[in-house]
């Protein structure tokens, strides 16, 4: 019986962590809190500083515990290889720097995280990489995007702010008629609930920070694809540019990892409760969750995912000072801008995070002024809907 064949909730506890520490048995993976390590003689140090795999020599070109997570990661995605960074944002821009030349061209969806599109829009620019937002949503605006010297197709499924799903499948098939790689950033979805290899993405990209992690108290990201893709960049622009992810970091993300399924399990059904509560509230305009059938893409996240995730958006009746409303008068939840915690967060856009942003364009972006995001968190989803209810008391009609 190998671990290789075994299932996810497996995987999730035990991959990455075969070779437990021979001196002591230990079965938790040690926080290797190192820099150096030594080497027996000058061969065995030039051996590995020529070969990573030779051996570990300096902890900002690999560490054990660093180790540990990626084979984790790598196993639960079905992927050869994986590389950990200390953001989500570092493994984004450790794998773009790795594969973009001056010159190439990217076809992006529009609405991806906020620093993604600053990269995109602000520093690949730079360096003479043009990007094309477009709405992956529809597959023809892919085509169309499509240029001669388009090196990636990337995008973000589930993504903000209305939790839009990308037919990955369908994307996967348009980019491979072009000779194109994709990059999928899932971190809305974790492994648990979606395997974008499997139907032939190229390069599956986590902020760790969120899911993974799982208890917002640890900042990371990784990067999983084909062996000698992920050598190349461990060994390119994450070496020599240097977005490492801490040892203790590392473990904190292994240790989170161990409870994903279950996780995941408690927060899909917290989210569908709370999106069923929200939809047939007098005060809620719109519900956006993929779990429902009134979202516009449920067919597809039944086929493209084995749970929908929890992650809601909601319209909240009434707007911008509603909105506000909503939010100074919950208890429970937390005003936070991230996601994937244990801790039910949400988070308001037009008076929170786009504040600065003009109407029109946050408009554009799709954020409405009643437009409210919640991270469903693990808690007894009864308590988060007494808490949204009495919350709603104060908002008036
Ligand atoms: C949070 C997030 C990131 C960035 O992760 P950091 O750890 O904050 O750098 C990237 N993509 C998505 C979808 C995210 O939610």
């Amino acid at each position: 019986m190998q671990l290789k064949d075994m299932y996810f909730d497996t995987l999730a506890v035990r991959a990455g962590q075969e070779n437990y520490d021979p001196v002591t048995g230990a079965i938790a993976t040690p926080i290797y809190q190192t820099t150096n390590y030594a080497v027996a003689n000058v061969d065995e140090g030039a051996a590995r500083c020529v070969d990573l795999e030779a051996g570990y020599i300096y902890t900002r070109l690999w560490n054990p515990t660093q180790k540990a997570l990626e084979e984790k990661v790598a196993a639960l995605e079905g992927g050869e290889a994986a590389l950990a960074t200390g953001s989500g944002v570092a493994a984004i821009t450790a794998f773009f720097t790795e594969v973009l030349k001056s010159g190439d061209h990217v076809v992006s969806d529009g609405t991806v995280y906020s620093a993604t599109q600053y990269f995109f829009s602000e520093i690949l620019p730079k360096f003479g990489v043009e990007v094309t937002f477009v709405d992956t949503s529809n597959p023809g605006n892919v085509e169309q995007a499509i240029r001669q010297n388009t090196r990636v197709i990337y995008f973000e499924t589930p993504a903000n702010p209305t939790i839009k799903l990308v037919d990955i499948a369908k994307v996967v098939e348009i980019a491979k008629g072009h000779g194109i790689m994709t990059a999928v950033d899932s971190t809305f979805a974790s492994p648990y609930l979606q395997r974008p290899l499997s139907v032939g993405v190229d390069v599956v990209i986590h902020a760790a920070t969120k899911y993974l992690g799982g208890h917002g108290d640890v900042q990371g990201g990784v990067v999983i694809g084909k062996k000698d893709l992920i050598m190349k960049i461990r060994e390119g622009t994450l070496k020599n540019m240097g977005g490492i992810i801490d040892p203790f970091a590392a473990w904190l993300i292994i240790r989170g990892i161990k409870t994903l399924a279950i996780r995941m399990e408690k927060h899909c059904a917290n989210a569908m409760a709370v999106a069923r509560y929200l939809e047939a509230h007098p005060k809620v305009d719109r519900v956006y969750y993929p779990g429902l059938p009134s979202h516009p893409q449920h067919e597809l996240a039944k086929r493209q995912m084995s749970g929908f995730g929890g992650m809601i958006a909601f319209e909240v009746k009434g707007g911008l000072e509603a909105g506000k409303t909503l939010l100074n008068s919950v208890r429970l939840c937390r005003l936070a801008v991230s996601l994937g915690d244990a801790d039910t967060l949400i988070q308001h856009a037009a008076s929170m995070t786009h504040v600065l942003v003009p109407r029109e364009e946050r408009l554009k972006a799709g954020i409405t002024d009643g437009l409210i995001r919640l991270s469903v968190g693990i808690e007894d989803h009864r308590d988060i809907v007494a808490d949204l209810e009495q919350a709603f008391k104060q908002v008036c009609c």
